[in-house]
């Protein structure tokens, strides 16, 4: 009788496949949300009151669609959560910067899996009259203690770099273990101070953007979606 050794079987043997298994995960292991086009969490169109669109009849442009906001939140939150998890952190203490920050951080913040700490700061921007470049000021410094913690600073947009550059030197003092900034948006070709943050959303030219919680003149900030002002709207005493 003779013998034929096969190196391959002739069929293919269902038992040798991998097996697939479903991806388990623990506590404070990072679990993005599902890459999905619409927010699982809460569907921002209101279709009772109208609001929450891709439009706004005083918008000229639409830069960031809310589904291009979501999807980039997340994948920052995904990004953040298993960048601190690899430092061996078990908790962040986000500090946004109000009110342009708030409803970046808002989503953000559901987006991180490690146990998180939260407190804003807040800040304005004014002209001294002397100089073209604006001068911030802090009114609120926050309440948490800081020391030996991992701070993460959140704020809308990196213009000048003075605002943060400010903030940054004012929780040194308090000797975080790491102090690391998140901006939604960075407008490099404004900058005054020099700043890097170590997380950033979107790059943006040199134009004056509304949405997502930035404002002009405290308006706009409900609009879920960023985009620019039509010029005739940029001119307040046109407003009711
Ligand atoms: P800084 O110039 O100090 O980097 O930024 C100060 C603040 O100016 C930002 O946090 C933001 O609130 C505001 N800002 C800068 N650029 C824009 C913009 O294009 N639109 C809006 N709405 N606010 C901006
Ligand atoms: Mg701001």
């Amino acid at each position: 009788m003779r013998v034929v050794l096969r190196t391959f079987p002739s069929r293919p043997c269902l038992f040798a496949l991998p097996v697939l298994r479903a991806p388990r995960f623990h506590a404070n292991a990072i679990m993005p949300f599902p890459h999905t086009n619409v927010p699982p969490h809460m569907p921002v169109f209101n279709a009772r009151t109208g609001a929450g669109g891709d439009s706004h009849p005083d918008i000229e442009r639409v830069l960031f669609s809310r589904e291009a906001l979501y999807e980039r939140v997340n994948d920052m939150a995904f990004k953040i959560s298993g960048d601190y998890a690899a430092l061996g952190a078990t908790e962040i203490t986000v500090i946004a910067v109000a009110n342009g920050a708030m409803v970046f951080a808002a989503d953000l913040l559901r987006g991180i899996s490690l146990n998180t700490r939260f407190d804003t700061v807040r800040a304005s921007s004014y002209y001294d009259g002397t100089s073209p470049v604006s001068v911030p000021r802090i009114h609120n410094a926050g309440r948490l203690e800081l020391g030996g913690r991992h701070v993460l600073l959140v704020d809308d947009i990196l213009d000048t770099g003075n605002t943060l550059a400010l903030l940054r030197d004012m929780l040194e003092v308090h000797r975080p273990a790491t102090l690391r900034t998140c901006v939604l948006l960075d407008k490099k070709a404004r900058r005054v101070t020099p700043y890097t943050a170590e997380y950033v959303g979107f790059d943006v030219p040199d134009v004056f953007v509304v949405g997502y919680g930035l404002d002009f003149a405290e308006r706009y900030r409900n609009l879920p979606f960023i985009g620019t002002l039509k010029p005739e709207r940029q001119d307040i005493s046109s407003w009711d």
